[in-house]
């Protein structure tokens, strides 16, 4: 196994001179940076397989992410641990170029997810050679089994309004009737697919999920510096709706002490039922270990004087306590009956009795459902 530098980042193995050279083996082996923009390098990254089935996830879908990283950088991100993979991947392999290498070295894994961006270029075909007709694959997509583009990264990220690997990828889906797809995106660039989604609609149960967590701009800012404006976010579901495409909204995670105030989620399923939003879902933010150590510090900065609260509530669990959730679920449905929208406000049960719950619920008025998380 290879050793490690004092950064904690693999040593790259030695390896025996090649044919041509040990210098030529080594750039033939290397991923090709494909540009720079900013502060963003993106690499190009053969994907063996692209979509990968419930039992390789643990989620009850098939997922595709077209890309590796993600350049939204939002606080509460859940999926920065697999960036860590293929960046401990390819240095393993001796894959990365000298700039690469010295960001794998310097460079905090949390930043890198937002930096380094592998694109996989070849996903639209390893996809339709997967879909062939008459495939296990296709057979039990055809079953009723949901592909969700999305889950990891989001598919309509910068690097998307270049490489096009989402739209290619549509492409494929568009030529396979029956299927029922899922998209997951905070970014008006979807809205440059439409005429593909529309074929896809046409043929098969298509429905995009717009997140949007506040329509509070400044706040937006603050916890998702690179992502589209709320507004942006909620004009491109308008036109989505207006195509006649399936569109709801993702209030996830909803972030305790910042985003939960009634009043202001109040606002947000208002304003996305005017536009024309079939559902809501919403839940509390869950916090992992990797997510929590790039959140945890965010919260130190950005909102002190919850830093303790939040170090209290999720010392021992990922999620907020149960009945904090519970308020949630309720609240968020009573607002949806309101406008007269879907919901789908989740209560995950999967554990614990939650020390940081909100108390006495059943018994305060609807606007106080979302108390302070407490201490
Ligand atoms: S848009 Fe999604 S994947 Fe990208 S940083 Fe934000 S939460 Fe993570």
């Amino acid at each position: 196994m290879a050793g490690r530098s004092k950064t904690g980042a693999r040593k790259r193995p030695t390896r025996e001179q090649g044919l041509f050279g040990e210098e030529y083996e080594r750039n033939s082996r290397l991923l090709p940076l494909l540009g720079e923009q900013k502060d963003i390098r993106y690499y190009s990254k053969f994907a063996g397989s692209v979509l990968n089935g419930p039992e390789t996830t643990g989620m009850g879908f098939w997922s595709i992410n077209p890309y590796v990283g993600c350049a939204f950088g939002c606080a509460y991100c859940y999926a920065r641990y697999t960036h860590r993979y293929v960046m401990e991947r390819a240095s393993d392999e001796d894959r990365m170029e000298n700039a690469l290498t010295e960001r794998y070295e310097t460079m905090p894994p949390w930043l890198a997810f937002e930096r380094n961006i592998f694109v996989k270029q070849n996903a639209p075909d390893i996809l339709a050679r997967t879909l062939r007709q008459g495939s296990d694959k296709h057979l039990s997509l055809l079953k009723g089994d949901a592909i969700v583009i999305g889950t990891a990264t989001d598919p309509y990220q910068p690097a998307e309004r270049r490489f096009r690997v989402t739209r290619r990828i549509l492409e494929v889906l568009a030529e396979h009737p029956g299927l029922k797809v899922v998209i997951i995106s905070k970014s008006p660039l979807i809205t440059r697919d439409i005429d593909v989604l529309s074929r896809i609609n046409r043929h098969s149960d298509l429905s995009v999920h717009i997140s949007l967590i506040t329509l509070n701009r400044e706040l937006a800012r603050k916890i998702e510096p690179r992502s589209p404006t709320p507004e942006a976010r909620v004009r491109a579901l308008a036109r989505l709706c207006e195509a006649g495409i399936d569109a709801g909204i993702n209030c996830m995670p909803v972030l305790p002490g910042i985003t939960d105030n009634p009043s202001d989620l109040e606002a947000l399923v208002k304003r996305v039922a005017e536009a024309g939003a079939t559902y809501v879902g919403a839940c509390a933010l869950r916090l992992r270990s990797t997510a929590k150590q790039r959140y945890l510090p965010f919260i130190a900065q950005e909102f002190p004087h919850l830093e303790e609260r939040y170090r209290n509530t999720y010392a021992y669990d990922s999620n907020a306590g149960k009945k904090y959730r519970e308020g949630l679920s309720r609240f968020v449905h009573q607002l949806c009956r309101k406008y007269r929208i879907a919901d789908w406000a989740r209560v995950d049960d999967t554990d614990d009795e939650g020390d940081g719950a909100l108390s006495a619920e059943h018994s305060v008025p609807s606007e106080q459902l979302l108390l302070p998380f407490p201490a």
